[in-house]
């Protein structure tokens, strides 16, 4: 009988592929280990193997594998249930799924490999000397790697003499998988078994006597294998003995000493002693209670905590719980919030049994971490990272906390899967059966509005630790200030005052002021009336090119203004300001105090973002000019002020979220200010003191702003209420991509009529020479989502089979919010 795998590509394609094996292979082979599979004429891919069986393809003739990569599977059942059900979900294909969930170095790739050509004699002499060199270097070695070829000629630039080498007939070129993680192995040394005894040793000491360094050496280790017990890194012996390395490497050599390797990890944890965790007061005591109370009647709960209200302790009370199951944590946050601060936190507590998974982190440590969670390692039991560490292969998973659950940044966008971290969070505790925790000062809408369907529970802590004051919020009205001649440039007299007295008494002060205006929206320096869009809720945008102003959502669109439709004036502005503005200004106000900025420009690097927060933290900086990176959860403690520059161009922003996030924005970032006992203390200036989310800002007052912004959401047919799909159609040619929108657009009106929007332009319609084209399809709560996605597709399918669209690209994006 035949035997077939069916596996999964790591490119996107629509179908998995069969392959055939052997009888003995069929009897190793199981779902999950990797194989590498030729492909095509030339290409050699890695695949995970998905099914075994006895059915051979209808219509290509299965192709034999190359090769078999492991001894066990390295991706998990519950993994493949996971990535089927994201790539229908987010309508992509499985290899998307896999490109994304595996770490790069498990995906082998093709490397090109030299050999000697044996057919052909080559005389020394027809070789110039690199070329001699590397042929030389082929008779030692079957064939040589591009690295080892630049290694052997000492030069970058070995192209040349390849090509020169294979024209000469000397060598062929060939195609070879191969692994890329190299786990990291580390030099240990012992004395060999005839002189590991009392007798033996005594005979060596004396046979050195006339080498008192290497003597020196042998006695230093014999004395750490008797202190320690632990195998003996060469570097500690040369520590120990002051011998240089070339002594040891000479008892090596002299067969006196063994050397060997052991594995070891990347990702180590080289902290102080463990601590407890701390009592919880009453607030977060009872938070705790009803928690595990909502967990007898649901699988996901909120936890809807002010700011600085102490849910990270709440937390660690859970995962030191589900811990003595013996069951693994996954403690979700968004990259940014990754800081050192929080992994000592957790470190505190839990020691090396708590492993980060961050993309900052190099190839062989994500393989690391993988390889520790997939064998359940004592050193993988709290595993903290961001988005894509729900791709882990959990193997016994009890708890997700999902910390700062709000947070955008959790939502992918390019390329595809374009998945939701805490929405696949929850998916994948479910097929666990274990539990989510969501956390947050400021829960989305659509969390919280699963929480009043009944399908997550509400536990809330409305206190601060110790009895904090939360922040006292003053809302500076700069529309009066301006017309008074109060403000130095972007500073209002209040705001110059508050500043000069913090800074007096020697705390500090975080400025606020976002950078996400970027497609200029226009806004009256009078009165600071935006327009809008009179269907949907958002702000109109400035299109320079056509000199319009237009709805991102639903395409209308109108002549730019040369008056303020409001008051009339004609003083219209349409550039925000930036953080560089902001820290210059500051620095001419306060010459005797140190400003430091924080954005996207300063933050480059694997620590550039570290840096800035160490030196806040132990006030080598006074003021720290920033843009919503500060927002993430930090814990600074001298911070007295926090001033928001201009909240305006938050609220204007033209997106349906606007409000939601603005408000969440500006809770979060006031929520920096006084974590100690002092009040602290926030100004906001704007144009508009009286807008609603500004006030619900100031009074804390989160459910007032949740009924208001459900409200449109209702009537504008908007998430949570409606679901969202935005279809992208990309080309270079204009016409044809506004042609394959309009046929596009009409094929999904003819099934799911007004729900389908545009096509619109998207705010940046030209991007890297390719011409953007929006279609959005609201979903009804009521429709069948999973007929509804059978219907894209289908239309989709069809799309791609006209002649003049198939060069258009497709990008899906299901929640794109
Ligand atoms: P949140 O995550 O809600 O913003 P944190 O967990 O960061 O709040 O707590 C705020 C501060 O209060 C932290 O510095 C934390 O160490 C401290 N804290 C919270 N709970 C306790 C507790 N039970 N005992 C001692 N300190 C606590
Ligand atoms: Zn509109």
């Amino acid at each position: 009988m035949p035997h077939y795998i069916n596996v999964i590509l790591p490119i996107p394609v629509e179908n998995l592929f069969t392959y055939v094996i052997t009888e003995a292979e069929s009897g190793f082979i199981k779902p999950g280990m990797r194989v590498a599979v030729p492909f095509g004429k030339t290409k050699v891919y890695t695949a995970i193997v998905k099914l075994v069986h006895n059915t051979p393809p209808t219509i290509y003739e299965a192709k034999q594998i190359h090769q078999i990569l492991d001894e066990f599977p390295i991706v998990t059942a519950t993994q493949l249930r996971m990535w089927d059900w994201m790539s229908n979900y987010y309508l992509c294909t499985v290899g998307d799924v896999m490109r994304a969930a595996l770490p790069n170095a498990f995906i082998l790739e093709s490397e090109t490999l030299i050999s000697k050509n044996t057919k052909q004699v080559i005389h020394d002499t027809d070789l110039k000397d690199d070329e001699f060199l590397i042929y030389e270097a082929l008779h030692h070695q079957s064939s040589l790697r591009i690295q080892d070829i630049i290694d052997i000629v000492d030069k970058k630039q070995v192209f040349p003499i390849i090509k020169r080498l294979l024209e000469k007939g000397a060598i062929v070129v060939e195609e070879e998988v191969f692994e890329k993680y190299k786990p990291k192995l580390v030099k240990y040394v012992k004395l060999k078994e005839n002189h590991a005894t009392a007798e033996g040793l005594q005979a060596l000491l004396d046979d050195l006597s006339r080498a008192p360094k290497q003597r020196d050496v042998v006695m230093s280790l014999f004395q750490l294998s008797a202190k320690t017990k632990k195998p003996i890194k060469v570097s500690e012996l040369t520590e120990s003995s002051g011998a240089s390395s070339s002594i040891v490497k000479s008892l090596i050599d002299k067969s006196i000493l063994d050397e060997y390797f052991i594995q070891t990890d990347r990702v180590e944890y080289q902290g102080n002693e463990v601590e407890a965790s701390k009592t919880l007061n009453t607030e977060q005591e009872e938070a705790l209670k009803q928690i595990l109370t909502t967990y007898n009647t649901h699988q996901v709960t909120l936890l809807h905590g002010v700011t600085s209200s102490g849910k990270t302790e709440v937390y660690v009370k859970l995962i030191e719980d589900v811990l003595k199951t013996g069951k693994q944590v996954l403690y979700l946050l968004p990259e940014i919030a990754l800081t050192t601060q929080l992994v000592n936190r957790l470190q505190n507590y839990f020691g090396d049994q708590v492993a980060v998974f961050h993309s900052k982190y190099s190839a062989h440590e994500r393989v690391e971490v993988w390889n520790n969670v997939l064998i359940n390692s004592p050193k993988a039991q709290v595993v903290l990272g961001a988005r894509s560490s729900v791709f882990l292969p959990f193997t016994s998973l009890g708890l997700i906390i999902v910390d700062e659950e709000h947070e955008q940044s959790f939502k992918q966008f390019d390329p595809a899967p374009r998945y939701h971290a805490r929405d696949t969070a929850v998916v994948l505790a479910h097929i666990h059966g274990a539990k989510t925790l969501l956390g947050s000062a400021t829960p989305s809408l659509e969390s919280y509005f699963n929480v009043q369907q009944g399908k997550y529970g509400l536990v809330e802590i409305t206190k601060r630790f110790n009895n904090v004051l939360m922040p006292k919020i003053e809302l500076v009205d700069i529309k009066d200030k301006q017309k008074r001649k109060l403000m130095k440039g972007h500073f209002s007299d209040r705001m110059i005052n508050v500043m000069t007295e913090t800074l007096e008494e020697g705390h500090q002060i975080i400025l606020f002021q976002n950078r996400r205006g970027f497609s200029p929206i226009v806004e009256c320096k009078t009165c600071g009336h935006a327009p809008q869009c009179p269907n949907c809720d958002v702000s109109l945008t400035f299109h320079n090119y056509r000199n319009q102003l237009r709805c991102h959502y639903c395409g209308y669109n109108m002549a730019m203004q040369l008056k303020c439709q409001a008051c009339g004036d004609t003083a219209l502005d349409t550039k925000g300001f930036g953080t560089e503005q902001i820290e210059e200004e500051v620095k001419l106000l306060f010459p005797n105090y140190k400003t430091g900025r924080m954005d996207l420009d300063t933050t480059r690097g694997k620590y550039g973002y570290e840096k800035i927060i160490t030196a806040f933290e132990q006030q080598e900086m006074d003021i720290l000019v920033g843009t919503q990176m500060l927002t993430k959860g930090l814990d600074f403690r001298n911070v007295a002020l926090v001033g928001i520059m201009n909240a305006d161009n938050l609220l204007n922003f033209p997106d349906f979220r606007a409000h939601e996030r603005s408000y969440q924005l500006l809770s979060q970032v006031s929520g920096r200010a006084g974590r100690t006992q002092k009040q602290g203390q926030v100004l906001i200036q704007t144009y508009n003191p009286y807008h609603n989310i500004l006030q619900q800002v100031s009074t804390n007052n989160y459910a007032a702003m949740y009924k208001e912004q459900m409200d449109d959401r209702y009537n504008f047919k908007y998430p949570p209420v409606y679901r969202l799909i935005r279809i992208t159609l990309k080309h270079k040619d204009f016409n044809r991509v506004n042609m394959a929108s309009q046929w596009l657009g009409k094929a999904l009106r003819q099934i799911f009529g007004d729900n389908v929007l545009g096509p619109e332009d998207p705010p940046v319609s030209r991007i890297r020479n390719l011409f953007h084209k929006n279609i959005l399809i609201k979903i009804p709560q009521k429709q069948s989502l999973g007929g509804t996605k059978k219907a894209i597709v289908k239309i989709n399918n069809s799309f791609n089979s006209v002649k003049d669209f198939r060069s258009v690209r497709l990008v899906v994006n299901v929640d794109a919010y």
